[in-house]
């Protein structure tokens, strides 16, 4: 049950003025904004969350990162082995 802001009676949910002194009630809707704007949040951050897996589970980029540092370190031992090798010689 809600009461008046102003007066301290009860008061309909449905109506949006005060039956005993005619205070006008303005949370109802601020709260009903405020439920909708947290539904929007709720929604944005589920989307957020399932880009998040989606990224996680198929990134184009997983296997590379992955074969580059090998190519890389591949790539420094074949070039010291032939140095060495050109040193010999
Ligand atoms: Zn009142």
């Amino acid at each position: 049950m809600l009461y008046c802001q102003n007066c301290g009676a009860k008061r309909d949910s449905v109506s949006s003025y005060c039956s005993y002194c005619g205070f006008q009630f303005e949370e109802k809707s601020d709260s009903e904004d405020k439920d909708v704007k947290i539904e929007e949040l709720e929604q944005k951050i589920a989307r957020l969350e399932q880009k998040q897996v989606k990224d996680t589970k198929s990134g184009p980029f997983s296997p590379w990162m992955a074969i580059v540092p090998i190519f890389f370190v591949a790539a420094f031992f074949g070039f010291f082995i032939l140095l060495i090798w050109i040193i010999r010689l």
